[in-house]
Formats: structure tokens, C-alpha cells, sequence
């Protein structure tokens, strides 16, 4: 049962950020409140106020400015997953929305509100980390923004104080030669195992930069360097039979868990199947992009 707080409405990022420094940890943001609300009607946790940041104008949009896309963090993963801008310029983006929980969810949940409750069974996080994102926080007098692979902490815990509001998210629109995939295994509500892969080729087709993420299989998401630099100055056929041992790193470095969703071990092993699908899928986007 949901117990009694009391709701604020600040129609200004000032003055949703006065309300939690005022209130501290006695105090909640609330956006779509899919998780939210969710979590207290169960009693897992209690606020006395929300600070519900609909009114605020302005951090619901997608905007394309020099080279970086600005995603509102107010934006619910429906239209994100509709938006022209996101799909002309980050398709993997797109495809990865689409397929985060169900059109319910979806239709009022936020993508700031995924990565704030930093659920470790979740999408766009992993995804973020490889396409370079930074996360934009805001207090009532600063200002800062958080490269995606520093921003989770532990599970539902994230780099955030308390008094900071999430208001953007800003990635990099793909560069010419480059490719980004985001693949998911599950059989329960929520993903068991993501990675996220994105690839950068120079002028004589070797891979000048490799970024690989792991995500759901462990507490949070998380950057695999090692497994990157088996990838990094190698031509696609080199790449190719390099992926079984940057599997390999990559479901070591997942932290697996074992849970519902699976053994650690099995976690481990798809960690390398989805890392050889991803790669497979940017290489054919890559030769249909070069046959046109
Ligand atoms: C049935 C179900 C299935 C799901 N399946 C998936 C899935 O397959 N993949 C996936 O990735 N996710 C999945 N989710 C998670 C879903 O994406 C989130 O519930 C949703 O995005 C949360 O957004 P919200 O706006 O409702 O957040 P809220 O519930 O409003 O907030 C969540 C938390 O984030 C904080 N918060 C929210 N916005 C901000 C902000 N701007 N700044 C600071 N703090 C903030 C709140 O205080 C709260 O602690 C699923 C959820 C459900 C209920």
C-alpha cells in the first residue's frame, strides 16, 4: 500500500534542485514513477515528499546541436523511440528503446529515470557507455557532466548527491565510419545479460577505436578495456577471430551474478555470444552502407 507524502510540483530545474537540497534524503525526484511508485506501494522504500518534475518545460526534447545529440532526461523511451532525429543518427539508439520493457512502461517512463534508479537489469546504460555519453547534472547554482562510465556506482546506486537533478544526456551523433550495436538475451520481464559495441574504422579499414560494455549480468554496467585493445588496429577478419577471447574478458569482467535469470557462468558465455553477434551486426550494416 502506498503510504501518504506530499507532492511538489517546481515548474524550473532551480527550483526542483532547492526543494532536495531543502529536503535531502527525505525527499525523491519523481518522473514517470514506473520504478518509483512501484518500489514504495511495496514498501521497499519511503519519502516524505516527491518532487514530481513533469511541469518543468523544456527536458523532454531531442535536439541535434553541432555534432551531439541532447536528449531531455525527462524524455519517456516512447518517444525516443519514435524520434526522426535518434533515428537518422543513432539507429542503435532506437532499436535498443524499442525494446525496453513494454509499450506501458515505455509510454511514461523516462530514460533519466532508468539510469537515475540504476537497476542493474537495464538497457540503456551499457549502450550509453560505448557511444561516448556524458550525463548532465544539475544543481540550483552548477552544473557538471558525468562521462556514462563513471555515473553507476553499485546496484541502484549511482555517482548523483542527493541535491543533483539529471536533466540531459548527450552523445555523440556516429561518425562516418562507425558502427554501434546494443544486444540483449532474457526470458524474464527484464534483460539477464546486454552488451553494447561500437566500432570506429580509419581510411584503410583497421579499427581505430573499439569500445565494448556489459551491462545486466552483474550489479551495473560497465566498459571493458581489456577485451577493447584485442579489437583496436585490427582489420575485420583480425577482429574477427580475436572476438572468442574478448568474449572471454568481457563475461570475466561482467561480475556476473548468479540469480533467476541464470548461472554467472552461463551469464559469462552469452556476454561472448552477444559480443560476436554484435560485432556481426555493425560489420553488415557496415558492408550494406558501402554496397549503396
Ligand atoms: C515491468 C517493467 C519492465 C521493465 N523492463 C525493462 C527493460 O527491459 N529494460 C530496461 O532498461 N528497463 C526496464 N524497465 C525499467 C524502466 O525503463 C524504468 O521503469 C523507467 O525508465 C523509469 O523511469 P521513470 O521516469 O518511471 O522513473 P521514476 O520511477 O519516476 O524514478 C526512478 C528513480 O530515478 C529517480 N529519478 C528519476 N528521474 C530523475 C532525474 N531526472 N534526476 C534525478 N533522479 C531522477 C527517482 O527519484 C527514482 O529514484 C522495466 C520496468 C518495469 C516496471
Amino acid at each position: 500500500m502506498l503510504r501518504r507524502f506530499r507532492l511538489e510540483e517546481p515548474e524550473s530545474v532551480k527550483e526542483a534542485c532547492e526543494l532536495l537540497a531543502r529536503h535531502g534524503e527525505s525527499a525523491r525526484i519523481y518522473a514517470g514513477g514506473t520504478e518509483l511508485l512501484l518500489a514504495m506501494k511495496e514498501g521497499l522504500i519511503q519519502y516524505e515528499r516527491l518532487i514530481n518534475v513533469k511541469k518543468i518545460t523544456g527536458l523532454d526534447q531531442v535536439k541535434l546541436e553541432n555534432g551531439t545529440i541532447r536528449i531531455g532526461a525527462l524524455t519517456p523511451h516512447r518517444k525516443l523511440e519514435n524520434d526522426p532525429v535518434l533515428k537518422q543518427k543513432l539507429p542503435a539508439f532506437v532499436r535498443m528503446e524499442h525494446h525496453v520493457a513494454n509499450v506501458r512502461v515505455r509510454e511514461v517512463g523516462t530514460l533519466g529515470g532508468n539510469l537515475c534508479f540504476a537497476e542493474p537489469h537495464a538497457d540503456p546504460g551499457t549502450l550509453l557507455m560505448v557511444l561516448g555519453a556524458k550525463l548532465v547534472a544539475e544543481r540550483a547554482s552548477s552544473r557538471r557532466e558525468i562521462p556514462a562510465e563513471r555515473f553507476f556506482v553499485d546496484a541502484y546506486e549511482t555517482c548523483l548527491e542527493a541535491d543533483e537533478l539529471l536533466t540531459d544526456i548527450h552523445v555523440p551523433a556516429l561518425p562516418e565510419r562507425a558502427g554501434a550495436a546494443y544486444l540483449k538475451f532474457g526470458y524474464l520481464e527484464r534483460p539477464s545479460v546486454g552488451v553494447g559495441l561500437f566500432i570506429a574504422w580509419d581510411q584503410d579499414a583497421a579499427i581505430a577505436e573499439a569500445r565494448i560494455a556489459v551491462g545486466c549480468a552483474g550489479p551495473k554496467p560497465k566498459r571493458v578495456e581489456e577485451a577493447e585493445g584485442l579489437l583496436k588496429g585490427k582489420s575485420a577478419r583480425d577482429a574477427a577471430s580475436a572476438l572468442a577471447q574478448a568474449g572471454e574478458i568481457a563475461g570475466r569482467a561482467a561480475d556476473a551474478i548468479g540469480d533467476l535469470h541464470g548461472s554467472a557462468e552461463y551469464k559469462e558465455h552469452i556476454v561472448g555470444v552477444l559480443l560476436k553477434r554484435a560485432f556481426q551486426q555493425i560489420s553488415e550494416q557496415r558492408s550494406s552502407k558501402s554496397s549503396r
